[in-house]
């Protein structure tokens, strides 16, 4: 078993030297191996000419003793670990005997799962939570870059939902070709059938397919936020407001709009810096105090001719 565990993950536990982000709660693992699989975007792709020690922008130090860092983690003060895995040949056993080993935290698995049996699986060997992934939020674009179909995996995340209900997550990165419409449809579904999103930047890694890809503009991923946290919250696609297929401004706004802002996904998981670098602009904002210090501004447009007024985003300063 190769288990990975991210730099501040490896910091905080006291395996390496370095930075510990402020505020993390989640201990970060990753399962290594050869993965089946290969999504354009990933550092683990069978066509990746990466070296296979990082995941997205975030580096991962192998773990040198999976015992000593059991211990060191059930006697910490994470609330969560996250276990993802690379689709390697065997990989199913290595994490039911991990989630064996964690079995009194909560554990929530990130896997391409191919079935609802193997959801099952997971939650009977005691995982709080399982996340599969959709990544790519059209269809058109879903089988091209990550391979597979949108449909099928949105149809697993919907039976395991029914099943687990508020229990299971998915993954969706701003940035692979979608339209804001798209996207926003999406989590109007997911949102529906109880799923969990978890939002991430695109991040053009050197040795990926997609290297070339430029990152979605920061401006655009608030929209995108703002859209996926309204949502959640209750608002529905007539609060929202499109130019063609794109997101031109809101029509209300809930308290605290800026909240949207903070990493989203599984209860305390907040992935400092797995999209940007600690010095550039972050797109996920990782703790509270750094949210006080974001500057975006919200204009409002009055239109003249209807009662309600448009909202946009205007600038983002950080
Ligand atoms: S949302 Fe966070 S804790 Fe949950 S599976 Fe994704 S990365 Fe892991």
């Amino acid at each position: 078993m190769i288990l990975r565990a991210s730099a501040g993950t490896a910091a905080k536990i006291g395996f390496r030297n370095g930075p510990i982000p402020e505020g993390l709660k989640t201990a970060y693992f990753m399962l290594d191996g050869k993965c089946i699989f290969n999504c354009q975007y990933c550092t683990h792709a069978r066509s990746s000419l990466c070296n296979g020690n990082s995941l997205s922008r975030v580096v991962w130090p192998q773990v040198p003793d999976i015992e000593n860092l059991v211990s060191r983690v059930l006697s910490s003060d994470f609330k969560r670990i996250c276990l993802q895995t690379v689709s390697y040949k065997g990989y199913k056993k290595d994490v039911l005997t991990l989630l064996n080993l964690f079995k009194d935290m909560r554990v929530s698995v990130s896997v391409r799962a191919k079935n609802i049996r193997e959801v099952e699986e997971y939650f009977a060997a005691g995982a709080d939570r399982v996340s599969v992934s959709l990544d790519v939020a059209t269809p058109r674009q879903h089988t091209t870059i990550r391979g597979g179909t949108l449909q099928n995996t949105l149809d697993l995340l919907r039976s395991s939902s029914s099943q687990f209900s508020g229990k299971i997550t998915t993954h969706i990165i701003v940035g692979l070709g979608e339209t804001d419409r798209e996207i926003i449809n999406l989590f109007s579904k997911l949102k529906e059938i109880n799923v969990t999103t978890a939002l991430f930047a695109f991040t053009p890694i050197k040795g990926t397919a997609l290297q070339n890809r430029e990152r979605p503009s920061v401006l655009r991923y608030r929209k995108i936020q703002l859209a996926r946290y309204m949502i959640y919250s209750g608002y529905n696609l007539e609060d929202f407001i499109f130019d063609g297929n794109t997101l031109a401004g809101f029509k209300q706004l809930p308290k605290e709009p800026e909240r949207a802002f903070l990493t989203s996904g599984c209860p305390d998981c907040t992935r400092p810096f797995y999209n940007e670098k600690p010095n550039g602009v972050l797109y996920n904002i990782h703790t509270e105090r750094l949210l006080k210090d974001l500057k975006v501004s919200l204009k409002t447009m009055f239109n003249s001719t209807s009662e309600s007024s448009t909202i946009t985003l205007e600038e983002v300063t950080e």
